[in-house]
């Protein structure tokens, strides 16, 4: 998922043409605001890549040194059968703005109704955006997209509800977005669209609930994820769409750690 504030105090020397005041508080609706202009440049290979993320700067050193990182194989064989009726997951039809953020194309949602709950907290869908190949794997399986829907709690705690995604039929409900996909930085406009996000998720929404990280520095450990077993299908034509800007934005599996994972459904 993408950028969420972390706690720090460090200011870079070369950066004070660009000083700026970094809250302490997690915050997923930062994303994009000039707080970050002075991280580093990271990518997905390379000397900029996955390997040296935690070295790249002091902010992103969970990345390197972190225990409970995203993402991760989830095994059904190990998933500990959890309770129905942990989460619910309530999103309608929703406006965004698209931008591409240079590590993937993001949908900002306009309004606060979309909503996760877990464990009784409620969380607001601030943005979702998307991976090729998949970040997380089930049973081994890599898919050949995954969608991450990130919401925000009161506390600035993040929940990312993970969609996997299979070559096969054109998806109706994501073709607004997968039609007119901005190919650069510069290219976004800020034309809304609307987008039924209910359509756009499976019918089954038992999940592999589990703590982890964010998959993009600076990598905040705390993440609540809901990654929904059921695949979705896009035709080719769409994925490739994202693809060809985007050729591989997907950090790679991370150890596990004997981390809990539970089989729940709402
Ligand atoms: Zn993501």
């Amino acid at each position: 998922m993408e950028m969420i504030m972390q706690k720090h105090s460090v200011v870079p020397l070369t950066c004070l043409a660009a000083l700026v005041v970094v809250t302490a508080s997690a915050s997923v609706l930062a994303q994009s605001q000039h707080d970050w202009s002075a991280a580093p440049h990271w990518t997905y290979a390379g000397a900029t890549g996955p390997d040296h993320w935690g070295a790249m700067d002091p902010r992103f050193t969970a990345c390197g040194k972190g225990k409970d990182q995203s993402p991760i194989d989830l095994e059904s064989r190990d998933a500990k059968s959890g309770k129905n009726g942990a989460f619910h997951i309530a999103y309608e039809k929703t406006d965004v703005a698209l931008v591409n953020n240079g590590h993937t194309i993001q949908a900002n949602v306009k309004d606060p109704n979309d909503t996760v709950t877990l464990d009784g907290d409620t969380y607001h869908l601030a943005q979702f955006h998307f991976h090729t190949p998949s970040e997380h794997t089930t049973d081994g399986q890599r898919y050949k997209l995954e969608a991450h829907f990130v919401n925000e709690d009161s506390n600035k705690r993040a929940l990312v509800v993970g969609v996997l995604v299979r070559e096969g039929k054109p998806n109706p409900g994501l073709a607004p977005v997968f039609s007119q996909l901005p190919a650069s930085e510069e290219s976004a406009s800020n034309q809304p669209i609307s987008v039924d996000l209910a359509s756009v998720l499976p019918k089954d929404h038992r999940a592999f609930v589990y703590t982890g990280s964010l998959t993009t520095p600076p990598c905040t450990e705390g993440v609540h994820w809901v990654v929904l077993e059921q695949p979705i299908e896009m035709s080719r034509e769409q994925i490739d769409s994202f693809a060809r800007i985007f050729h591989a934005n997907n950090r790679p599996l991370q150890k596990a750690n004997g981390r809990e994972i539970d089989d729940e459904s709402e």
